[in-house]
């Protein structure tokens, strides 16, 4: 295992687990999330990213890996990962984003909103409460509640967020020629931080001719890529 899967478990064993009923709902955008800029596996940190491209490249077959990141559409409708049976294909490697789903629930951040409570800013707190408020799950059950309150710090404090920027600090997804295209099409010096799995196929595994000739507009359309 490299050390950035190891680094990225440490980080993932720090939200408690859950159990759900397995709809594969959650990984399909609804009509009104898709006109809301949501995207599924999003926001996808580029260490996750490399994290899951080497995950695919080793446990899929050649064909099944070639699709996977061939695919530059960057909001799909239906997370690419999600299996016939609805369940998720790259399980083990599931972004930050998948593994908070559901982990809090109306009682849990009534309650560790309360518990912060004037040991955190507020607003923090109210921050906390709708996101994750918006990400609740009836059909979710959390099985390791002695997790959820330093879980519930970390949201709070953005704790997740910051390692995930520092271990994405540290990835490159390419170079040579292909990191000059992209510095070049795009006006960019650095990869994007958090982007879909799709904008970042599109910069690290589409084929060299199809950057020259398609990079700059996909850029100029892209609505989630955050580079700076
Ligand atoms: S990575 Fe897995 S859990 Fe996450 S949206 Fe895709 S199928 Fe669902």
């Amino acid at each position: 295992m490299s050390d950035l899967s190891c680094q990225l478990n440490a980080l993932y064993a720090q939200v408690p687990a859950t159990r759900c009923a397995g709809s594969g709902d959650c990984c399909v955008l609804t009509d009104e999330e898709f006109d809301n800029y949501y995207a599924t596996m999003f926001p996808l940190y580029r260490a996750e990213y490399a994290n899951i491209a080497a995950y695919v490249e080793a446990e899929f077959s050649s064909e099944r890996s070639g699709e996977l990141l061939a695919i530059t559409e960057e909001r799909p409708r239906r997370c690419p990962f999600l299996g016939p049976d609805h369940g998720c294909t790259i399980y083990p490697v599931r972004p930050m984003i998948c593994r908070t789903y559901g982990a809090m629930n109306p009682v849990s951040l009534a309650r560790e909103a309360l518990r912060n409570e004037g040991q955190r800013p507020a607003v923090q707190i109210r921050e906390f409460v709708r996101r994750e408020g918006g990400m609740a799950c009836p059909r979710v059950a959390v099985t390791e509640p002695q997790k959820v309150a330093a879980h519930a710090r970390m949201l709070i404090d953005g704790g997740y967020d910051r390692e995930l920027e520092r271990l994405s600090e540290g990835v490159e997804l390419a170079a040579g020629e292909r990191q000059k295209l992209y510095r070049k099409l795009t006006g960019k010096k650095r990869w994007p931080l958090r982007w879909s799995w799709g904008g970042f196929n599109a910069v690290r595994s589409a084929p060299l001719d199809w950057l020259r000739e398609h990079l700059a507009s996909y850029w100029k359309k892209s609505e989630l890529a955050d580079a700076s």
